[in-house]
């Protein structure tokens, strides 16, 4: 991959150019949201300044450009994911809306008493609470592929879980927790050789791995813009046209529709079946400057630079003492995961904030996971395209100066 020029990559993110506390911002919690690009802020100022309307309905000018722009997303989101058509990209709020929506479309359509769920032990909350919500509705069994020592799934447990009661496989494609990368491909795999369905969690792995839905043969994919550069409040289902097509639609209203009357209502199309109401159109049409921020710098050059950086951040606070990373797997994302002897992840977070470094603590929206490890949270620095060596320096120097404070 070619290298990059950090420096210069920086001057792309405003936000990144404060003071915090009096220090130089170093902002490590990209796992929960990334900065956005000056490309991104323009697009949707340039949206509401120049374009604002309402889509697809319009006839009037602004109300066609706004639905060029809008549909335009959905290419720039199809060929992100390489998904095979453009009707199998579904606009929603995030990846929590995506699973919602599949557990509720697909879920409480094709699944019945006694059927199984398999999940990990290592899910987001959002990958977990809907599919709860969908097993005691519907009588199903979740199950749960447990995690080892280092923070990888067993997949001889997942091996033994599977059978022909199993319907749906839902696994996180990378942990925002531990940062590994699962093998879902083989996952995907040994699921349909039982005939069950898999939804891929791609909150973390969009903006950090290269995404093929295709070659994957995910049914389903979900993801969320603000995770890799794009705006809040947008994100993209992805999902295989037969099962699309087959699924009940999700929210009733407006656009979702062909035809209605009070005796009987039918359906638009895929995607807008499941697209009800006006949808998040300032947010949809800069996810597309996003998609091609990520582009031209190629996202192999970016992942090579994120590698690095967890490579550096591994050795430098495996020299901390009392500091232990928990997670250790095979492949991983750029996260970095730790406890401190003696030390709160909280007072960790609060210190660390007080010298400009913003990190994540506490369970990560994954408390069982936490569980699994016996501990109740870990202090996360999460990296991104513009983070740099000597900002890892700083969360070390910062980290020994929490430990010089309270110990
Ligand atoms: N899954 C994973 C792995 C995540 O990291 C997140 C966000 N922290 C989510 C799901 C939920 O994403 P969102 O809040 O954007 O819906």
């Amino acid at each position: 991959a070619p290298s990059l020029d950090i420096q210069q990559i920086r001057q792309d993110f405003p936000i990144l150019d404060q003071q915090i506390n009096n220090r130089p911002l170093v902002y490590l919690d990209n796992a929960a949201t990334t900065q956005k690009p000056r490309a991104v802020i323009d697009a949707l100022t340039n949206y509401y300044e120049g374009y604002n309307a309402n889509i697809h309905r319009g006839i009037h000018h602004l109300a066609e450009q706004a639905t060029a722009a809008f549909e335009a997303s959905r290419r720039a989101m199809q060929s992100f994911l390489n998904a095979e058509h453009w009707q199998e990209i579904i606009f929603t709020y995030g990846t929590t809306d995506g699973i919602n929506l599949v557990a509720q479309a697909y879920g409480r359509r094709f699944l019945n008493a006694g059927d199984e769920i398999i999940i990990s032990g290592m899910e987001h909350h959002s990958n977990i609470v809907p599919w709860q919500m969908l097993c005691e509705e519907r009588g199903c069994v979740l199950k749960v592929i447990p995690v080892d020592e280092q923070g990888d799934l067993m997949l001889d447990e997942y091996d033994n879980l599977l059978s022909e009661k199993t319907k749906l496989v839902s696994v996180v494609h990378a942990s925002n927790s531990l940062g590994t990368v699962n093998p879902v491909k083989t996952i995907i795999d040994k699921a349909h050789a039982v005939g069950a369905v898999v939804l891929i969690d791609g909150a973390q792995s969009s903006s950090h791995l290269t995404v093929d839905v295709q070659d994957l043969d995910a049914d389903f994919f979900v993801c969320s813009a603000h995770k890799f550069y794009g705006p809040t409040g947008m994100g993209v289902l992805y999902g295989k046209t037969a099962l699309l097509e087959a699924m009940s639609p999700y929210r009733g209203g407006g656009e979702m529709i062909r035809e209605v009357t009070f005796e009987k209502t039918t359906y638009n199309d895929i995607p807008y079946k499941f697209e009800a109401g006006t949808p998040n159109i300032a947010d949809v049409v800069a996810v597309k400057a996003a998609i091609e921020y990520i582009g031209q710098l190629s996202k192999e050059a970016i992942s090579a630079h994120e590698l690095d950086l967890l490579h550096y951040a591994t050795e430098q606070l495996s020299e901390i003492d009392g500091l232990r990373i928990i997670g250790q797997a095979r492949e991983k994302i750029g996260v970095v995961s730790f406890v401190m002897d003696g030390i709160h992840h909280q007072d960790m977070g609060v210190i660390l904030d007080q010298q400009g470094i913003a990190v994540r603590t506490g369970h990560h929206c994954t408390m069982p996971l936490m569980h699994r490890f016996g501990i109740a949270g870990t202090t996360r620095a999460s990296f991104a395209v513009y983070n740099t060596k000597d900002e890892i320096d700083r969360l070390a120097q910062g980290i020994r100066r929490v430990q010089k404070m309270m110990l």
